[in-house]
């Protein structure tokens, strides 16, 4: 999972072009516990239905699914998990199936040689050990292969109900740009995030950052003139320092050019004698 703070590369606010590689740092203090509440407030109202976009009917298809989702889109996994639950609809099924033909049903997700592995191995750990139950506790879960904390807690919220906080990299990067937290791991912002939100809402927090980080504060070039929390967000004006920096740098051939045309003395036309 990439964990940067995201870097500017295309145009930007008021059309201004960003040089790619100009990086927006994040902010170095946390803000004050009611401002962040204020934040998630703003975040729940713009994201009142945050719900999965993984399409899934039980807690095995959507263990599943978020296995594969790894480094694709949700609608890629949504285009292929219909072909592998149709010819593998259990965990025993998918268990014996020969690994070259998972391979074939899931190869556009990506990385299918080692995703194929871990759904068919937690396949038939989930087969053996719970009788095809996914089991729904954290270290049960966690210790299925391919199985990590991230996808646990997404399980754990998504199919059981239960607080839990899953980390992936847009909301590691929206959590630092709303001053939420300083956290320099996964579970380092877990728990700062956690500690903000409500028991019975924390499950949908993982969707407000999700959501937002999609949307809005994309990793490349947030989208700030179009956020909802600008005037709370300590990276507003962070971006806005940023983008006009890197304005500034983009110019300066121009106006280099410029100083020196204007230095150049003018020859008036010679008259003929
Ligand atoms: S103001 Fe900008 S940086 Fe802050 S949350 Fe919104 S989009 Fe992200």
């Amino acid at each position: 999972m990439s964990l940067n703070n995201g870097t500017v590369s295309e145009t930007a606010r008021g059309g201004r072009a960003v040089a790619p590689t100009a990086k927006i740092p994040f902010p170095k203090r946390k803000v004050p516990r009611e401002r962040a509440l204020a934040e998630l407030a703003r975040l729940e109202e713009a994201y009142p239905d945050a719900v999965t976009a993984l399409e899934y009917d039980s807690p095995w298809t959507l263990l599943v699914a978020v296995i594969l989702s790894a480094q694709t889109t949700d609608a890629r996994v949504n285009m292929t998990t219909p072909h592998l639950f149709a010819a593998y609809p259990t965990p025993a099924a998918l268990a014996a199936a020969p690994l070259e033909d998972v391979e074939r049903i899931i190869k556009s997700t990506g990385f299918f040689h080692m995703k194929a592995k871990s759904i068919t191995s937690a396949a038939r750990a989930v087969a053996e050990r719970y009788g095809g139950e996914v089991p729904r506790e954290r270290e049960q879960l966690e210790a299925l292969p391919g199985v990590g904390r991230k996808t646990a807690s997404v399980v754990l919220s998504v199919a059981f109900g239960d607080a839990a906080l899953a980390v992936d990299t847009h909301v590691f990067r929206v959590a630092h740009r709303l001053g939420l937290t300083l956290g320099k791991t996964p579970r380092e912002v877990e728990d700062d995030v956690v500690k903000l939100v409500p028991k019975d809402k924390v499950r949908f927090a993982h969707h407000w950052l999700i959501l937002h980080g999609r949307a809005i504060c994309k990793a490349p070039v947030p989208l700030c003139f179009r956020c909802p929390v600008n005037d709370l967000c300590p990276t507003a004006p962070i971006v806005e320092r940023t983008l006009r920096a890197r304005a500034h740098e983009k110019a300066k051939p121009a106006r280099a050019k410029a100083r020196k045309k204007a230095k150049k003395p003018s020859r008036a036309p010679g008259r003929k004698r």
